[in-house]
């Protein structure tokens, strides 16, 4: 076949392995891929799966015919070609964590990504056609197709500088850049978007294209936070480093109150405390509200040590403590140095060192000042599987993502102006009514209010909707189950548990749109049905993504799912409206 030749014979066709589940469900193979499908490196070594198995009343995941394995831009430029000439469903993948679906689609030619991972250090890089106008500066150039972890693992534990990846250390750089982009430590660091420097692209045309702020400007923006799957196939990304701190840290533990009321005042008193404590770019990731009348602090932060730490922390836990509330998990503060945060090896070696508290509860022992001093997340989940490849790792947390056929996932920015003192209570109040229907998560680091002027100014120089530059945090709810795929026995989603659920997650959201007014959502982590994703994704950069996605794709090769121009376009992205 011509195109297996000009891609080296990287032409490959597609199989499903949830197949057999169906096929033969009693099988020691059957039983074999359920339990895989809990480790995020064999849905990704898998042309056939997705992190998320579907959504439901939306998509669900579908193979495509054959995939082209690609090794370099020249073999993503015979598939563009390919494809255009013969009229095909075109799907680009990277990591495969799209929530939407827009990483596989049925009777497809796949472009898959994922042996594109070389990683390049540089001290001082300049972008192509920007020798007069842009200072050398420290960067890294990545195949399209590298995932947290490997540039985690060559840019920090190695090289001993910061790269602003995913929190998850599956999900590939390529997606993420074009998202925008959020990781634990992005309320210091910005957007990855923010850090973008250069890339290389396939266009539609089948052109190699440089896109950087001096050539290609336009397209380099869009790449920028307007969509993976949008505007051509990236094949390279160079992205700025930074400087790392001496630590990064971590406080997690759980304050339960004993009814509504003290639950309500909790909250009250957390939004006050964040903002006069916690609204700034050492702290990110998150803190759950949810109906059992528990506050969840899962956060991160940076340039911290132990000691800061607890004494960020002292005021609300004896708050907390005096008030007579309690604990429901361990309470873990403390720092660990920076430059081994995505260390499996430091980790095995350190974890042992984590002190628990000495008594029942671990509120008191914080009164007690019973501290803990190198203290962290869990360790590392390894890919147990044999012959599997080292560094194969990824935090406990985001197992349970894995093949998820979601109910219901919906984010929304909250504006800054909501910490202002007089609008306190009326946040708190919605988080509140919000946390009756179900658990509310609030991302600090996916919001940049708060963050330093060169995050600001990056993520401002993107697609990304401008809401996020006045936001502090963005509140997440989502439900599913997995490992679950239709018409499988004992895994098939029950229809109408997730139907109620994705009500309920709607009900929680409008109480805080209530207080938010039109403030927007992330496109990579929003709702399938979101109504009007062009204003809530983009807000005002809308119109000019949609001028450059008919410069560059005029005859909509690159369809995704609520993507810049899928609006022309059938929900199957195969009939122009
Ligand atoms: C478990 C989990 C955790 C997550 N955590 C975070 C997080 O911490 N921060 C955050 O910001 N987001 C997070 N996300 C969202 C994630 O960043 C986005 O879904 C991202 O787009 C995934 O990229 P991918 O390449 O892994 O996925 P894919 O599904 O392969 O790709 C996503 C989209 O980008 C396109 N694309 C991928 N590669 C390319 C390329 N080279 N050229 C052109 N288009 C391309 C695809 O066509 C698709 O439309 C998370 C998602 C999951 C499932």
């Amino acid at each position: 076949m011509q195109l297996n030749e000009s891609v080296g014979g990287n032409l490959v066709p597609v199989d499903f392995p949830l197949a057999i589940l169906k096929s033969d469900p009693d099988s020691d193979a059957a039983r074999e891929l359920l339990k895989n499908l809990k480790n995020p490196y064999f849905i990704r070594e898998n042309a056939g799966l997705t992190q998320s198995t579907g959504w439901i009343d939306a998509w669900q995941t579908s193979p495509s015919v054959y995939a082209v394995m690609a090794r370099n831009a020249n073999d993503i430029a015979a598939a563009v070609n390919f494809a255009r000439q013969n009229q095909l469903r075109l799907v680009v993948r990277g990591g495969g964590h799209s929530y939407q679906g827009t990483s596989n689609a049925p009777d497809s030619l796949l472009i898959w990504t994922r042996n594109m991972h070389d990683i390049d250090m540089h001290d001082a890089f300049v972008p192509q056609g920007c020798e007069h106008t842009m200072q050398p500066q420290p960067a890294v150039t990545i195949g399209a197709g590298t995932i947290g972890i490997q540039a985690y693992d060559a840019v920090t534990t190695k090289g001993g500088r910061y790269v602003q990846g995913g929190g998850c250390l599956t999900v590939c750089l390529g997606g993420l850049v074009q998202s925008g982009g959020f990781g634990s430590y992005s309320k210091h660091y910005g957007t990855a978007a923010g850090s973008l420097l250069e890339a290389e692209v396939v266009t539609a045309d089948g052109q190699i294209r440089i896109a950087n702020s001096c050539t290609n400007a336009d397209l380099f923006w869009a790449l920028k936070g307007g969509g993976g799957g949008s505007f051509g196939v990236v094949s390279k990304m160079t992205l700025r480093t930074h400087e790392l701190p001496e630590f990064f840290g971590t406080a997690n533990f759980t304050v339960k109150a004993a009814s509504d009321d003290a639950y309500r005042s909790l909250i009250r008193k957390f939004v006050g405390f964040y903002k006069d404590n916690l609204f700034n770019d050492h702290w990110g990731e998150q803190v759950h509200m949810n109906p059992d009348n528990s506050l969840e602090v899962q956060m991160n932060a940076q340039g911290l040590d132990a000691d800061q730490l607890k004494a960020v922390w002292k005021p609300f836990l004896d708050w907390a403590r005096s008030n007579g509330y309690s604990a429901s998990r361990p309470l873990t503060i403390g720092s660990f140095p920076a430059r081994h945060y995505w260390d499996e090896d430091w980790w095995n070696e350190h974890w042992p060192e984590v002190a628990l508290p000495r008594n029942g509860n671990p509120l008191h022992a914080l009164a007690d000042d019973v501290l803990l001093h190198v203290m962290s997340q869990p360790v590392m989940t390894n890919d147990r599987r044999p012959g599997a490849a080292p560094g194969n790792v990824w935090w406990p947390g985001t197992t349970g993502e894995c093949a998820i056929y979601w109910w219901g996932y919906e984010s929304l920015w909250l504006p800054q102006s909501l910490l202002a003192t007089d609008q306190q209570q009326r946040l708190a109040d919605a988080l509140f009514a919000a946390s009756r229907s179900f658990g509310v998560a609030l991302h600090f680091n996916k919001g940049l209010a708060g963050a330093p002027p060169d995050a600001i100014a990056g993520a401002r120089d993107s697609a990304t909707n401008p809401s996020v530059l006045d936001a502090f945090a963005l509140a997440i709810v989502a439900d599913g189950e997995g490992p679950c795929y239709p018409g499988i026995r004992g895994h098939s989603p029950s229809v109408e548990n997730g139907r109620q659920s994705a009500e309920r997650i709607d009900r929680c959201m409008n109480q805080l749109r209530e207080v938010t007014g039109p403030s927007g959502a992330y496109v990579s982590e929003s709702n399938y049905f979101q109504k009007n994703f062009q204003q809530d994704y983009w807000g005002i950069n809308y119109p000019r993504l949609a001028q450059i996605k008919q410069k560059y794709d005029p005859d909509g090769l690159f369809f995704v799912h609520n993507g810049v121009g899928s609006e022309q376009w059938s929900a199957d992205g195969f009939t122009k409206l």
